[in-house]
């Protein structure tokens, strides 16, 4: 099962409250999953993919709206077979106002907000309401991975409208247009953490928390060996200049030139050129510690930067 799954599956189990939040989190439902069929009978149709969604639906529209939902499952064939799942509830004539508890209405079947919309004011409902879009246009990757979420929203409305409330909530999103659908995301770990926590998926929260630890001390070793690696570089580089100095020195001088405790430093750096400081200074004789033979490579640098000056 996908994180997504298991996520969504998390949040469809966590069931708010206090009724503000209840409603909040059923008008997010509504409006992204709900329809009004109009037949011999009027009927509140939402679409959910999964079994858990569906029953938080029926209990809220049932508490919430006081109506008398059913579900049912269906086949689909899409892309490839899928489940769907319908929860519909019979609108008796004098319940056309139910929806007004929510502060939504219903234009040609499609359910909208009202204009002025005051249903999400507390922090605590726009949270619930967050928690019910996520359940219907959420996914999420693995933190094992790359770390991505991301919102689906059917029109740039809802999308701006959204990126409001979760900047409220102090989660900035960024937006993309993606085949006719705005797609609102986050990249940055720290800010999905804070969005499973914002959303109450504490359990999913503990996973991603989990994996991010694990993935930041694999970083911190790489960064190790990297630094490592950076610094062997860094002893060859001056390993390649010191003996093209020492070299010139020979040329010019012959290595009589070089006095005795020099001399033979200069022999040890071209016999070993792989070899630190450290260790070229625990092959001398008697040895020396490493900023010693940092010292005397650098007489040796400064007596070959003399002669070569002067010739
Ligand atoms: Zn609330």
């Amino acid at each position: 099962m996908s994180f997504s799954n298991d996520v969504r599956a998390e949040l469809a189990r966590v069931m708010p409250n206090k009724t503000c939040c209840r409603r909040a989190e059923l008008a997010a439902l509504l409006l992204l999953n709900g329809s009004i069929i109009r037949a011999e009978e009027t009927i509140l149709q939402v679409e959910v993919d999964n079994a858990a969604t569906a029953r938080k639906v029926f209990l809220l529209i049932k508490e919430e709206l006081g109506l008398q939902p059913a579900v049912s499952m269906e086949q689909r064939k899409r892309f490839r077979k899928t489940r769907v799942y319908l929860v519909k509830s019979v609108i008796m004539p004098g319940q056309e106002n139910v929806f007004s508890i929510l502060e939504l209405t219903e234009e040609d079947g499609v359910i909208k907000r009202q204009a002025r919309w005051k249903l999400l004011n507390k922090t605590c409902c726009k949270r619930a309401f967050l928690r019910g879009v996520f359940l219907s246009r959420g996914s999420i990757n693995r933190p094992e991975g790359e770390y991505h979420l991301e919102l689906i929203l059917p029109d740039p409305d809802m999308a701006s409208e959204m990126m409001k409330i979760m900047s409220k909530l102090d989660l900035e999103a960024r937006q993309v247009e993606r085949k006719n659908t705005q797609v609102l995301y986050l990249k940055e770990s720290d800010k999905i953490a804070d969005f499973l926590l914002t959303i109450g998926a504490n359990i999913a929260l503990l996973d991603f928390e989990n994996a991010r630890i694990i993935k930041s001390m694999r970083n911190s070793v790489n960064r190790q060996v990297n630094c490592e690696t950076a610094n062997l570089v860094k002893t060859i580089d001056a390993s390649v200049r010191q003996i093209e100095l020492i070299k010139r020195i020979v040329a010019l001088q012959g290595w009589e030139y070089l006095p005795p405790h020099l001399r033979e430093l200069a022999q040890l750096r071209i016999e070993y050129p792989d070899s630190t400081l450290k260790e070229l200074g625990e092959m001398l004789d008697p040895p020396l510690s490493k900023s010693g033979t940092a010292h005397r490579m650098r007489r040796l640098e400064e007596l070959a930067d003399t002669l070569l000056a002067e010739n």
